[in-house]
């Protein structure tokens, strides 16, 4: 297929300073757990990108000297010259595919605790520092300013060595740049107080900077549009004054908001391109490109934000995660395979738990250089092997779709009469309907493969399984929501489980509505006990939700969500206590125990939702192991999150018929020595 021409605009060249993006499509800074620590892995992850179509490609925050240490988020750095080879790997893996690469310059202030480096956290005045460490800054006197000033002309011109086409002076995100600019710098001397003097350091690094590497580099500004406010109203009036102020000086606006949950918010509570207005005055301010992001994934939106003049570049980091060849296929005029970003920010917990970027969607995601996979090929097959996929949920989709293309035939059979097993089920659930893009993917793709075939309605037992002779079974059945309670604050039953009124998630999503108050007993701590409790609530039933946790759905503080699910939850009217588990059901209350002091109290209830743990559905498995061919993937095998059953499928059509010597492990990064001589 060819690309509609009223695309052409969006793959147009872009002059940004000294430089000449390719095209509109900019990968803006985004981390990956990766950082300093895994520079291969990280250059594999960014080439591809490149490949993908992306004309600019940046890294992560890139810190530029041991007194901004993020330690244990891992971030590049440029310390010193020896920092220099490892980020020289990544700009020719970008450049290898003709795109254009940036660095984000970065100092934390008062956001880096500095647990690593152990140097005194820096910021314009004395404040707590990290994340509620016991720490505080040491306020900068001019020496530290001009200290400052100095390593970031050094690291940029360490970024120039390194290959970089742009430089970014990073003053946003409340790292040390942003606190100057905060009006909480009441600083007495020229660098703080009035907007003018806050905006002076600002001023002067990108002055520098750009006299230090500006003849080669472009210089791009990374800046909040905003100081706050709701998502609909956000504040403007100070950020305005200084674009103003600093107008044509940067080579380039990469322009973001001040709440980190709406610039990257989930789909669940931020839609596509919500930062449109809070931003589209910029351009009125400045004649210098602007780059802004709003997890497109519609070709229309872009489009239209490029014509009405809103932005000149196409931010996007979840996008280009979910899917690193967006660009190239719409160019190929194949919008259609565009594997959309979800908006779970599942990629986001990566770095949150100092580990590798992981994605929903995408399964190849932080896997190029340690296990070789790409997102767009992957091996023909080893073998005639013809395959039975047993269920259609994001584990059975993602292997039949990844088998297929590797030229394996294959059945697949799914009890109900849809497929996307529980992406189908929780993308019904308040806010979640995003997530049937898992599924929706996956069916475009299995539409375009001859050799793919699937039955609905068709729930298959032992014999049946038998009968069909296929040479390998993949059972993909998932995992049903205990009813019983445990979890992990239960080890055995919650007495009085038995109770009618007791009903799980599954039953929810099934169509069943409790009648009356209702307890929702959140010992998951995910999104599931919240989503239920706001599910039902908006149904007009009381509706409180209890956990063992000090917070709601406390894993997603590593999604950037538990602060809006809490006060979500709060003004929807949802009790919430706190700290206490489940101790006994009844069949008109519930019994509530302080998990701290053990004091105990009763609720009216006529329903309970147990949102506690899952068992897998495995009993095929375990009837058939030994008789056929058969592996478990996905929830039926461990349950877990939509991310972990899409890897799971993904990682059964890889392994199938390779050499097992490539399958047990992942290439790591790490010093090696030579092994002592024996005896
Ligand atoms: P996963 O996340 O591992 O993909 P899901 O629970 O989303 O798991 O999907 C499992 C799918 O398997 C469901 O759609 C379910 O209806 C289907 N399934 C379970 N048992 C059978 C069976 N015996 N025959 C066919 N399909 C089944
Ligand atoms: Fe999008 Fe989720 Fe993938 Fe992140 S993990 S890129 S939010 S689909």
């Amino acid at each position: 297929m060819s690309r509609d021409p009223r695309f052409d605009v969006l793959f147009e060249p872009v002059r940004i300073g000294p430089v000449v993006a390719p095209n509109r499509f900019y990968q803006v800074p985004h981390c990956t757990g990766m950082g300093y620590r895994r520079p291969q892995s990280l250059a594999g992850l960014r080439g591809v990108k490149a490949e993908g179509g992306w004309g600019t490609v940046c890294t992560e925050y890139c810190s530029i000297h041991p007194s901004s240490d993020d330690e244990p988020y891992p971030s590049a750095s440029l310390w010193d010259d020896g920092d220099v080879g490892a980020l020289a790997l990544t700009v020719d893996s970008i450049h290898e595919h003709g795109a254009i690469a940036g660095v984000e310059l970065w100092h934390g202030g008062a956001a880096s605790a500095n647990h690593y480096s152990r140097e005194a956290p820096l910021g314009p005045h004395s404040r707590p520092a990290g994340v509620r460490d016991p720490v505080q800054t040491r306020a900068m006197d001019k020496a530290d300013i001009k200290e400052l000033k100095r390593w970031h002309v050094e690291a940029a011109r360490r970024a120039q060595r390194a290959g970089f086409d742009i430089v970014y002076v990073y003053a946003a995100h409340w790292y040390l740049l942003h606190q100057f600019l905060l009006p909480s710098n009441q600083r007495t001397d020229e660098y703080g107080g009035s907007l003018e003097n806050r905006t002076r350091l600002l001023r002067e690094l990108i002055e520098e900077t750009k006299e230090a590497v500006g003849e080669t580099c472009a210089v791009a500004v990374r800046f909040s549009a905003s100081t706050g406010g709701d998502d609909a109203n956000q504040i403007t009036t100070e950020p305005r004054a200084m674009i103003e102020i600093l107008a044509d000086m940067p080579d380039l606006w990469d322009i973001t908001v001040h709440d980190y949950s709406f610039e990257m918010g989930t789909s669940r509570f931020v839609p596509e391109a919500a930062l449109e207005s809070t931003m589209s005055w910029v351009k009125s301010v400045t004649g210098k490109p602007v780059v802004s992001v709003g997890r497109f994934t519609s070709s229309e939106t872009m489009l239209r934000l490029v014509r009405q003049g809103v932005i000149d570049l196409i931010g996007a980091a979840r996008p280009s995660i979910a899917d690193p060849f967006l660009p190239l296929k719409i160019s190929e005029g194949r919008e259609d395979e565009i594997r959309e970003c979800i908006g779970c920010n599942i990629c986001y917990t990566g770095d949150q738990t100092g580990t590798p970027i992981r994605c929903t969607q995408n399964p190849t995601m932080g896997e190029e250089w340690r296990k070789g996979w790409h997102p767009e090929r992957i091996p023909v097959r080893g073998s005639d092997s013809s395959i039975l996929i047993v269920g259609g949920g994001p584990a059975g989709l993602e292997a039949a779709v990844a088998l297929g293309k590797r030229g394996y035939d294959v059945t697949l059979t799914e009890a109900r009469k849809e497929l996307g097993g529980r992406v189908t089920r929780e993308s019904r659930l308040a806010g979640l309907a995003e997530w049937a893009r898992v599924r929706d993917y996956r069916l475009n793709q299995i539409g375009k493969l001859s050799n793919v075939e699937f039955f609905l309605d068709s729930r298959v037992d032992e014999a049946q399984i038998l009968e069909f002779e296929a040479d390998r079974v993949v059972l993909a059945t998932g995992a049903k929501w205990r009813r019983d309670g445990m979890g992990r604050w239960h080890d055995e039953p919650i007495p009085g489980w038995e109770s009618p009124t007791v009903i799980t998630p599954d039953d929810i999503m099934g169509g069943m509505l409790p009648t009356g108050p209702v307890v929702v007993y959140d010992d998951d701590h995910y999104y599931m006990g919240g989503v239920l409790a706001e599910t039902l609530r908006k149904t007009g039933l009381e509706v409180t939700l209890v956990t063992p946790a000090n917070e709601v759905s406390t894993w997603t503080t590593h999604t950037e969500e538990q602060h809006r699910i809490q006060e979500r939850l709060l003004s929807l009217g949802i009790g919430l206590v706190t700290g206490t588990s489940l101790a006994a059901v009844a069949s008109d209350s519930v019994t509530l125990e302080s998990i701290y002091t053990g004091n105990i109290s009763d609720v009216a209830a006529t329903n309970v939702v147990m949102v506690t743990s899952r068992a897998p559905v495995d009993d095929l498995y375990h009837a058939l192991v030994g008789r056929a061919q058969i592996q478990r993937i996905g929830d039926c095998f461990a349950p877990g999150t939509i991310a972990t059953s899409v890897y799971s499928g993904h990682r059964y059509a890889r392994e199938l018929d390779a050499d097992p010597s490539q399958t047990v492990a992942f290439r790591r990064e790490r010093p090696t020595f030579e092994a002592p001589s024996c005896c």
